[in-house]
């Protein structure tokens, strides 16, 4: 299996909707440990990205990741407004001219979409961040794509990853963004941008092995 410009196309609308239908339930969380806006930020960034979407649908996958990385950058502000744009562009660099994905591009964009946001935000894992649930999902697309597992399963299996990456975050005190401004009293709680990242990874397993 590959995934085309139109597969990707197809998991931003989705993820929009999945945002929408999650937007509550993000700003939920994000008032226990922060600010009470991680679902509004995270549902204005999509809705602008998908009215990006028709101007790039025919654009290589490159160009369309760097197009909604420069639109979360100017529409979310906030932590997580830099951190999801530089996950979208450090993929869609590593993407460039590319018109379809095998696993192992899938696994270096989503390796060098997470170093970006290191790198960015110097959180590591155990920090309770987005960083928690994406480091696990990356490595499971690596050591996938090392050993011959299929697109299929090995989207599957970084969903799962990633799930448990953010269900980690929960006994976690926060080293890292607003939460760490609790210091004891963020544990018991999880993390906002480790959900949002744990839906965008589990938006593609549902949208790409349909
Ligand atoms: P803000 O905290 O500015 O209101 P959001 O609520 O949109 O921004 O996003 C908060 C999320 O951003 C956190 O739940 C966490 O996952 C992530 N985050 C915050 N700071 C960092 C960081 N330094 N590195 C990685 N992720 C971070
Ligand atoms: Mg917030
Ligand atoms: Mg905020």
């Amino acid at each position: 299996m590959t995934i085309n410009n139109d597969d990707v196309i197809k998991w931003l609308q989705t993820y929009d909707q999945v945002i929408t239908e999650n937007k509550d339930y993000l700003t939920d969380l994000d008032s226990i440990i922060g600010d009470a806006d991680h679902g509004a930020n995270m549902h204005r960034g999509f809705q602008a990205v998908v009215t990006k979407l028709p101007g790039v649908q025919d654009k290589d996958i490159g160009s369309i990741f760097k197009t909604v990385g420069m639109t979360l950058l100017s529409t979310v502000g906030g932590a997580g407004g830099p951190l999801y744009s530089t996950l979208f562009i450090q993929a869609g660099n590593r993407l460039n001219g590319k018109m379809e994905l095998t696993l192992s591009d899938w696994a270096e964009a989503l390796e060098a979409a997470n170093n970006g946001i290191i790198r960015l935000g110097k959180a590591a894992v155990g920090d309770k961040t987005m960083v928690d649930a994406l480091t696990p999902a990356v490595q499971t697309l690596l050591d996938a794509s090392k050993d011959g597992t299929s697109f299929e399963e090995a989207l599957h299996l970084s969903a799962d990853a990633a799930k448990k990456g953010m269900e980690s975050t929960i006994p976690l005190v926060a080293r890292k963004g607003r939460a760490s401004y609790l210091g004891e009293r963020s544990a018991g709680h999880q993390d906002p941008g480790a959900t949002s990242s744990y839906l965008l990874l589990k938006t593609a397993a549902d949208v790409w092995t349909k």
